[in-house]
């Protein structure tokens, strides 16, 4: 079976590991911090904080900027759970906005009708999350003018977009945010087996979760209640969690990093190969804003349900029995079960619905060849026609 996505581990990255391992720290050694400044210097952004996953970088973003009970958090309905979930976990309350059917992200008019509600009934948003799904920017500069407007923070769920730009800059600079986070997670575009990035340029946003990530202690002098006790001292100054990267991890990250801008690169080969073969099937390809450099994560077709003579269901299946692993990204956020009991509906956001109606992820990883796009060519072919 061909997966949908796939790590690719070279020897220096295995070389990088073994390293750590044979050195004197496993944890909060020299690897991290040297991983940060890597991702940092690459992207153009202040700080960056790693992590050991994209949700635990979420969760700590929320709580920086002071999400908590009597808050609310919208995001798009189109994304992982854990978008979504670090507002449930801050005690605030989620809400979605509805996708744009061409670039599945969150919707700049969907969005501006819903805060002029939400501002008559006092309800609007403290933080918005805006996920660059698939690795395609959101309209940063709208949501951007819209949070000026509407007084809220914005955080990019970057998870899908490490290496790709949104126009000409590359996404994790947080022009158009507070805080953009970054997963490692194997499929991802580069890993640390599990792993995230929380990145800002603002001081004090950093500072709250470099506490956060580590139980909320400090050893900084200038952040101590009163003088230390002696060299041993350490404070707890706040509630914090243990979020915290390995440098086994951050090693992998560090050696992968070299190799970012061929895979988006690669990616993009990749997807330029499907768009071609695929220009005589009854399906969607991706679209691509011309403003923007995807980090195509995910490449995602939509079927033209009307033209085949299956159903969604039926063409995934044999798919999958003709070898190829296709997936699905995502089931929408409200109608999962945890979901539907904080009272959201089937019928609540009609363009993620009807996305989800139509949706497949192919393959689409560094590594993938051009026969195997081939067979996913053919297993399609002999789907849908
Ligand atoms: C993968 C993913 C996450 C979570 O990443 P982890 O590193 O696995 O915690 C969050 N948001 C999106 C959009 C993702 O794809």
């Amino acid at each position: 079976m061909i997966p949908y996505g796939r790590q690719e581990i070279t020897q220096s990255d295995i070389d990088a590991v073994v390293a750590v391992l044979q050195s004197d720290y496993l944890t909060q050694g020299p690897a991290v911090p040297n991983f940060e400044k890597t991702v940092t210097a690459h992207v153009g952004v202040k700080h960056g904080l790693a992590v050991n996953s994209a949700t635990s970088a979420l969760h700590i973003a929320c709580l920086a900027l002071g999400l908590g009970p009597g808050d609310y958090l919208w995001t798009s309905p189109i994304t992982f759970v854990a978008s979504a979930n670090c507002g449930l976990y801050c005690g605030a309350q989620v809400d979605f906005v509805d996708i744009d059917p061409h670039s599945y992200n969150i919707c700049p008019r969907s969005l501006e009708r819903k805060l002029a509600i939400a501002k008559k009934e006092g309800k609007l948003p403290k933080v918005l999350v805006a996920v660059h799904f698939c690795g395609q920017p959101c309209d940063m500069e709208s949501i951007y003018i819209l949070g000026q407007k509407y007084g809220f923070k914005i955080i990019e769920d970057a998870s899908h977009a490490i290496g790709g730009r949104y126009k000409g800059e590359l996404i994790g600079n947080c022009r158009y945010s507070d805080i953009a986070v970054f997963s490692f997670h194997p499929v991802k575009i580069i890993t640390t087996a599990e792993g995230g990035m929380a990145l800002t340029n603002n001081d004090f946003l950093a500072a709250e979760m470099t506490l956060l990530r580590s139980h909320g202690i400090t050893r900084n002098p200038l952040e101590m209640t009163h003088a230390t006790d002696g060299p041993w001292y350490y404070q707890q100054i706040g509630l914090g969690f243990n979020y915290r990267m390995t440098d086994i991890q951050a090693a992998l990250g560090i050696s992968q990093m070299q190799r970012l801008d061929a895979y988006v690169w690669r990616r993009h080969e990749l997807a330029k190969r499907y768009d071609t073969l695929f220009a005589d099937l009854p399906i969607t390809t991706p679209w691509q804003h011309p403003d923007s450099y995807s980090g195509l994560h995910l490449y995602v077709i939509r079927l033209r349900l009307n033209e085949i003579k299956k159903t969604h269901r039926q063409v995934f299946e044999q798919l999958r029995e003709l070898g190829v692993g296709v997936n699905l990204h995502y089931i929408p956020v409200h109608i999962q079960p945890y979901y539907e009991r904080l009272g959201f509906k089937l019928g609540d956001f009609p363009e993620a619905e009807k996305y989800y109606a139509e949706a497949i992820s192919l393959p689409m990883f560094q590594a993938l060849t051009e026969e195997q796009q081939y067979v996913v060519f053919d297993a399609l072919k002999t789907t849908l026609l």
